[in-house]
């Protein structure tokens, strides 16, 4: 299927119509046809939760790949990226969409410090979130936790929460985006998210999660899968890397890349595995 072609460069072009059955509806990902890349990604954060590695939490920044054009879409904002766009050279108050997978601190407990800093940097864009059934109460609660009082402040622009639904594709301020339900305890479902920007070029990512066939479902035809590689053998609630080589070949995405990574996991043999770092960067 995807991977392994998909790393050595070639890629498929034309229309590719990738297509998920469910029970009671479908939905279909046009992959890009001939042309020039549209989306650049920069990875931010490729950290796990304590910092392995040096790296920061989960943050994945993308925008269309003009020149000149600033990132504004986020997937995921955890608790240290405000630091970690900055050492990017990104302007927090440039994101306008930040897409979570789930509510945890390492992927969502940054949102407090992008809402605070345009408070204070006098941010009038309204900022959207789209993430879990929970999203809105949860973000209202680490807001009170660590700043009190700023879940109410009147501020100069508007923090949109759309929450999402298992596997319904929702477009928000041209970001769409469809989430499958996967397994790990955050105290609120959590997704894998396919996320859509430009003219259909798609990035899968998983969050974090044990095996479970919802990943095929997310990565089929994406762009780019950006998968957890958490531990080398089985932990419960996340992805290990036996695992992932054992089903590698079923999944259908151009290239696969793997992120939020333990100690044990940054220091096993990785020369199979395509891996991030905090600033990689590519075009899709
Ligand atoms: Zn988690
Ligand atoms: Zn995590």
């Amino acid at each position: 299927m995807c991977c392994t072609a998909a790393a050595s460069g070639s890629r498929s072009t034309g229309l590719l119509e990738a297509t998920w059955q469910g029970r009671s509806h479908s939905l279909s990902v046009r992959r890009r046809g001939n042309g020039g890349s549209a989306v650049r990604v920069t990875i931010v954060g490729s950290g796990d939760a304590f910092g392995s590695g040096g790296r920061f939490q989960t943050c994945i920044a993308l925008r269309p790949d003009e020149l000149g054009h600033p990132p504004h879409t986020l997937v995921d904002c955890g608790a240290t990226s405000l630091t970690a766009l900055r050492s990017q050279d990104i302007d927090p108050n440039d994101i306008t969409t930040v897409v979570i997978t789930h509510l945890h601190g390492d992927h969502f407990g940054g949102l407090p410090f992008l809402i605070l800093d345009g408070q204070f940097r006098r941010r009038t864009q309204d900022l959207t979130v789209m993430g879990p059934p929970g999203t809105r109460e949860r973000l209202a609660q680490a807001m009170e936790v660590l700043y009190p009082g700023s879940s109410t402040t009147q501020r100069r622009f508007a923090v949109h929460v759309h929450e999402h639904a298992a596997r319904e594709a929702t477009t928000r301020a041209g970001v769409h985006v469809v989430p499958f339900e996967v397994r790990h305890a955050a105290g609120a479902p959590s997704f894998a998210v396919r996320v859509g920007i430009g003219d259909g070029t798609t990035m899968a990512y998983s969050g974090d999660t044990e095996w479970t066939d919802s990943l095929l479902h997310a990565a089929a035809g994406a762009d780019l899968f950006l998968v957890e590689g958490y531990s080398v053998k089985p932990v419960r609630w996340h992805l290990d890397l036996d695992t992932l080589a054992r089903h590698r070949h079923h999944f259908d995405c151009r290239r696969l890349l793997l992120t939020h990574m333990s100690p044990s996991a940054l220091d096993s043999d990785l020369t199979d595995w395509d891996t991030t770092h905090d600033g990689y960067t590519l075009s899709l």
